[in-house]
């Protein structure tokens, strides 16, 4: 049977730390020369891998997309190796990410970002109902489809809630870590619908409610914990939302972002989260 098919490389969708994501054409040749299909295709160079002891998120990321088959979960259609590099073959989401749709919208309008919210809640119950914390959800992580449609990616910070040591903080975005995580406490699953009420309030707001001017690393990063835990602790419930925030979202976006992660929306299962009046009218 001489039915065999290439990858043809196109442009760059987006860059990591660790990787560079290309777009590519899975083009058939021989039976059915006409036939392909587009995918996503997550570059890694070994040495950089190497270099940095990054072999262990790797293998993560690559068997828990593996294990995980979720509509709203970016599918991992296989894994290739060349000499110096390492491919994870992923679903092509045409829309880009949540992050440049929202760069490029100013914002999201209510009615749309409930409806993305609620997919992105869908993939979160997937992930933690395996008793895995997702670790680095933030709207790059979260790709749109060409049907609209939301799919969770990247799950390089990902691990199973069992193996984090205690005090242990996983690689995250510094802007989107809890409160409890900021202050060296346990990362749970708590911590990822912290990062959810981030999300969303990014989708309403154009911008994540705590943010750093600091454009130098150290300096950045330690500004942006002191404002996470002065946002957590003591900053107001009215003076956490910009002017013109819907308020509708607020009751919901004070609930996740609730300092005490025992306390948080969710804390109690995700059907707290679905059953708040914020998404009345949705079906999970
Ligand atoms: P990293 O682990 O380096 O952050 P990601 O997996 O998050 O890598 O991918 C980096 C960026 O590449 C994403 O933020 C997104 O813009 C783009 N990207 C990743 N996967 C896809 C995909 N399947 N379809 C379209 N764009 C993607
Ligand atoms: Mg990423
Ligand atoms: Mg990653």
């Amino acid at each position: 049977n001489l039915n065999y098919f290439e990858f043809v490389f196109g442009d760059i969708l987006g860059q990591g730390a660790f990787s560079t994501v290309q777009y590519a054409k899975k083009i058939h040749r021989g039976v059915m020369p006409s036939k392909w299909k587009e995918y996503a295709i997550k570059v890694m160079e070994k040495a950089v891998i190497a270099r940095q002891n990054y072999q262990p998120n790797v293998d993560r990321e690559i068997a828990m997309m593996n294990a995980l088959s979720h509509p709203n979960i970016t599918r991992l259609i296989g894994v290739c190796e060349s000499e110096k590099f390492l491919y994870l073959v992923l679903e092509y989401a045409a829309k880009g990410d949540l992050h440049s749709f929202i760069t490029r919208m100013g914002s999201i309008e209510l009615s749309s970002a409930r409806v993305l919210a609620s997919e992105i809640i869908n993939a979160l119950e997937a992930i933690h109902s395996r008793g895995i914390v997702f670790g680095d959800l933030k709207p790059e992580n979260v790709l749109v489809h060409s049907n609209g449609h939301i799919k969770l990616a990247d799950f390089g910070s990902a691990r199973y809630e069992s193996e984090i040591s205690p005090g242990e903080r996983l690689e995250g975005t510094a802007e989107y870590m809890a409160p409890e995580v900021v202050k060296g406490g346990q990362q749970t699953r708590m911590a990822d619908l912290w990062a959810l009420g981030c999300v969303i309030y990014q989708m309403l707001a154009g911008r994540p409610p705590v943010w750093s001017e600091f454009v130098e690393q150290k300096r950045a990063r330690d500004d942006l914990f002191g404002k996470i835990v002065r946002f957590s602790d003591t900053t107001p419930a009215h003076d956490k939302f910009p002017a013109s925030f819907p308020e509708e979202a607020k009751p919901l976006l004070l609930a996740l972002l609730h300092p005490d992660p025992s306390q948080r929306l969710g804390a109690g299962g995700f059907s707290q989260i679905k059953s708040h009046p914020f998404f009345a009218g949705i079906v999970f």
